[in-house]
């Protein structure tokens, strides 16, 4: 099954996320942080969300746990959900990178990168409808511009990413609204506006040419080559460290 094809139920498409954290569990792409980790937090949640946060990266607590988003910062967030009629349990959560930074630095942009193809997989299988990256590595990265998120909070866009399009929302990482009481409203005034994106559905998707299945490969046109590339290559990183039963599966 190729992870783009849209036909999927949700239920074959929550079997090929599990594939896709089997293969980050083990994923050595990164030496340092392969190197200084205690686990791969892939992310957590409803494996067929309309709504995906994106944060930046593991602290201590989710490298302790497996799960993005349980520290002060993940409090937050689950409250600013509790006040607009939503649980953790109805939405995803991922970050920018699967691995903590060694004292919490910031991201490499070597590691973002390495990362990406799997926050790309990820968002291809759940096919969320909204898209709410949390400050500024996740909205520059999904982007692919350097415009900060103090410009782009609260403004929606719609996106394609891969063979979707997305509502996109920037808003502040949950973090900054710590310890600043009036960030702390912006990104309240913020998360007001989510439950009418998330009304609106899934904006127009980009029409894709059908590819008719050949019996030679030898034969492929171009489009076709070009739907091949745009699927996930096979798994450089991935050491061979692979359990039977794989521990945090029950998470999404
Ligand atoms: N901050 C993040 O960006 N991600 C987490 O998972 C926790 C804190």
């Amino acid at each position: 099954m190729s992870t783009a094809d849209s036909e999927c139920t949700a239920s074959e498409r929550r079997e090929a996320l599990k594939e896709v954290y089997l293969q980050a569990k083990g994923c050595v792409r990164c030496p340092e942080l392969a190197a200084t980790r205690k686990t791969v937090v892939f992310g957590a949640g409803n494996a067929d969300a309309d709504l995906m946060f994106i944060g930046e990266a593991p602290g201590a607590s989710e490298d302790e746990q497996g799960v993005p988003f349980v520290g002060r910062a993940g409090k937050l967030l689950e409250k600013l959900l509790g006040e607009i009629g939503l649980q953790r349990s109805e939405v995803f959560i991922a970050n920018t990178l699967m691995c903590r930074p060694p004292g919490n630095r910031d991201p490499l942009p070597v590691e973002i990168d390495n990362c990406h193809e799997y926050l790309l997989q990820k968002i291809e299988l759940i096919q969320p409808t909204v898209i709410c990256t949390l400050g500024n590595f996740s909205t520059k990265l999904l982007r692919g511009d350097p415009t900060g998120i103090t410009r782009l909070h609260g403004q929606p866009e719609v996106l394609t990413l891969g063979r979707r399009a997305v509502r996109l929302y920037p808003i502040f990482h949950p973090a900054a609204a710590l310890y600043t009481p009036r960030m702390l409203e912006t990104l309240r005034e913020d998360f007001g506006r989510l439950p009418e994106l998330l009304a609106q559905g899934a904006p127009e998707q980009p029409a894709f040419e059908e590819v008719p299945e050949l019996d030679e490969p030898s034969q492929a046109t171009a489009p076709e080559q070009a739907v091949a590339a745009s699927e996930p290559a096979a798994e450089p990183g991935a050491a061979a460290e692979q359990p039977d039963e794989p521990d945090q599966l029950g998470l999404f």
